[in-house]
């Protein structure tokens, strides 16, 4: 069975709360086990420097954190890629690096954050453990996503369309719910999980 972590940092305050819940919520989804554990990567020079969400998580990935298992780092830092201003985060091999800068500073409702991180969470793992492939839908674009609108594994390209998505498919209203992937992503995602 595979291992999940989940990096946060190591402050508690509002947003650490925030992360708290959908990391809770994430897990119920998922219907997996994460280990949790706070990190203060502010001591780290090139993660200090740099705001390149790929050379962050190859930073993390040299670092030398379980490199051979799935693990989440969250940033508090704006992140972006060498040709967008802007992005979610990035991955390197199992490490997956993800900033809820812009969801802590939008202006989103308490359960609208809570819900746009899940998905970031269950969308990340799911992709850790191949949930969605590219034969499924095979037109090259959605190459590794979901088509299915009510799947997590479907892409979301901006912060809009983040919110959009959990809007409609996290719950809202303080209620968990399960169905995060789509029947054919959930039996892959489980297949894979397992094995690993
Ligand atoms: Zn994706
Ligand atoms: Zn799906």
């Amino acid at each position: 069975m595979a291992k999940i972590t989940v990096y946060v940092p190591a402050v508690d305050d509002y947003r650490s709360k925030v992360l708290e819940k959908a990391i809770e919520m994430a897990k119920y989804n998922l219907n997996v086990d994460f280990d949790i554990y706070p990190i203060d990567l502010s001591t780290d020079m090139i993660l200090m420097r740099s705001f390149d969400a790929q050379e962050l998580a190859k930073g993390l990935y040299d670092g030398g954190y379980n490199r051979d298992e799935v693990s989440i780092f969250f940033v508090r830092k704006d992140v972006k890629t060498a040709d967008t201003n802007f992005c979610f985060g990035a991955t390197m091999g199992k490490t997956i690096l993800l900033s809820d800068y812009r969801i802590n500073h939008g202006c989103y409702s308490e359960a609208e954050k809570i819900a746009m991180l899940t998905y970031l969470i269950e969308h990340e793992i799911g992709h850790a453990f191949k949930a969605a492939d590219d034969l499924h839908y095979g037109d090259g674009i959605y190459d590794m996503h979901c088509l299915n609108e009510k799947c997590c594994m479907q892409q979301v390209q901006s912060l809009d369309e983040l919110r959009d998505f959990a809007k409609r498919n996290m719950t809202c209203r303080g209620k968990y719910e399960r169905g995060c992937f789509c029947s054919h992503c959930k039996k892959r995602f489980r297949r894979f999980y397992a094995t690993e």
